[in-house]
């Protein structure tokens, strides 16, 4: 496995209750590392992603080179930093964890530069956040391997250009629109990931329940996998709790039956929607007519941050077409209002008395 160190800005993890189905990291999810597969041939799914990665490897190998730089975009909790990982293990190489936010002052970023022994990869998550001083000053880095660093200030103010060895930037972005056009140009592997297939998903949940040791029926393991919101975190997540669940309450065998009602207990329906995401549509629906209405305004109605709205609970919404993004703003789809019990009233068409 690929030694590794890790700079992080502090526990970013908010004191709030987080949804069970929410894609974002939690302390539950950190702790369990070998759930990760750490070859290409262990990651499930991804198929043209891991193709892609798996020729520039093999030729960056064969010409002992360093792969190029690597730009992994796609929602939380897909597999970005666990392939990030399985990079450096498969060219046996450091890697250097980092984020975006975590990156202050060109000075840190120096130092972790000029730390970098050849083909090791720097992984920095959260990449469109960088500030806009770092960004500039990674352009030289990734293309030149060397930096201009700025000594002492005003009048005294000197540059000097450090060299470096010839390293991997692995980004990760879940807004790729948000990087600037010269740091996405100076990427040399573009990788977007979509959601897992339900199929897919079920494989993540029996891998993971061997792992630990969970007897768990086929059945069982669908049941998990239909609500993940195509998102392998969220699988080991609702895999824990319903484990959990089956030990206590049952004989230990994850069923379908059992994955239902922990997963009931747990709030998330059949679709793996959770509160947020069902008052989400509602607001649309019964607030705003069925849209369209603008992310601000919804964004008010639910007393809830806009960046939460539109990472965490768009991106599955609009996958499985329960919302559309027009021009004018977010509309509920028919299947929307169909999940939800409520009759659809159709385009510019007065609202429907609820389904009772
Ligand atoms: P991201 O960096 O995109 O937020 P992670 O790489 O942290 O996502 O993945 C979240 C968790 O999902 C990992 O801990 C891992 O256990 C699991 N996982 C991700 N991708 C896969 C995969 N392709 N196969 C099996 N498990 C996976």
């Amino acid at each position: 496995m690929a030694r590794e160190k890790v700079i992080s800005a502090g526990d970013q993890e908010e004191a709030q209750e987080v949804s069970v189905v929410s894609p974002i990291e939690k302390e539950e999810d950190r702790r369990e590392w070998n759930l990760r597969p750490h070859t290409l041939d262990e990651y499930i799914g991804q198929t043209t992603v891991v193709e892609n990665l798996q020729i520039g490897i093999v030729a960056a190998r064969r010409r002992q080179e360093p792969l190029e730089h690597v730009l992994l975009h796609g929602a939380p909790g897909l597999g970005k930093t666990t392939l990030a990982h399985i990079i450096a293990a498969e060219m046996g190489a450091s890697i250097i964890s980092t984020s975006g936010p975590a990156l202050e002052k060109p000075k840190d970023v120096m130092g972790i530069l000029s730390s970098l022994e050849v083909g090791d990869v720097l992984f920095i998550d959260e990449i469109h956040r960088l500030s806009r001083v770092i960004e500039e000053f990674l352009y030289s880095a990734m293309e030149d391997f060397q930096v201009d660093f700025v000594l002492d200030k005003g009048a005294y103010a000197k540059t000097i250009k450090i060299p470096l060895k010839r390293f991997t930037l692995v980004g990760a972005t879940t807004r790729a629109g948000m990087l600037s056009a010269p740091m996405r140009d100076r990427f040399g592997i573009f990788a977007h990931m979509d959601y897992y297939s339900v199929e897919e998903l079920k494989k993540v949940v029996e891998r993971s329940a061997r792992i630990l040791n969970v007897p768990i029926e086929a059945g069982g393991a669908l049941e998990i996998a239909r609500r993940s919101r195509g998102t392998p975190r969220i699988a080991n997540r609702l895999l824990r709790r319903v484990r959990d669940f089956a030990e206590v309450e049952y004989d230990g065998v994850v069923t379908q039956k059992i994955a239902d009602i922990a997963l009931g207990r747990e709030m998330v329906d059949e679709m793996g929607l959770d509160k947020l995401d069902r008052a989400f549509l509602r607001t649309i629906i019964e607030f705003y007519n069925g849209g369209p209405v603008g992310i601000e305004a919804l964004s008010a109605t639910l007393n809830e941050e806009t960046d939460t709205l539109v990472d965490m609970v768009e991106p599955y919404l609009l996958k499985i077409g329960f919302l559309n993004r027009t021009p004018s703003g977010r509309k509920a789809t028919q299947t929307a209002f169909r999940h939800l019990g409520m009759a659809f009233h159709g385009e510019g068409e007065p609202l429907l008395p609820l389904a009772p």
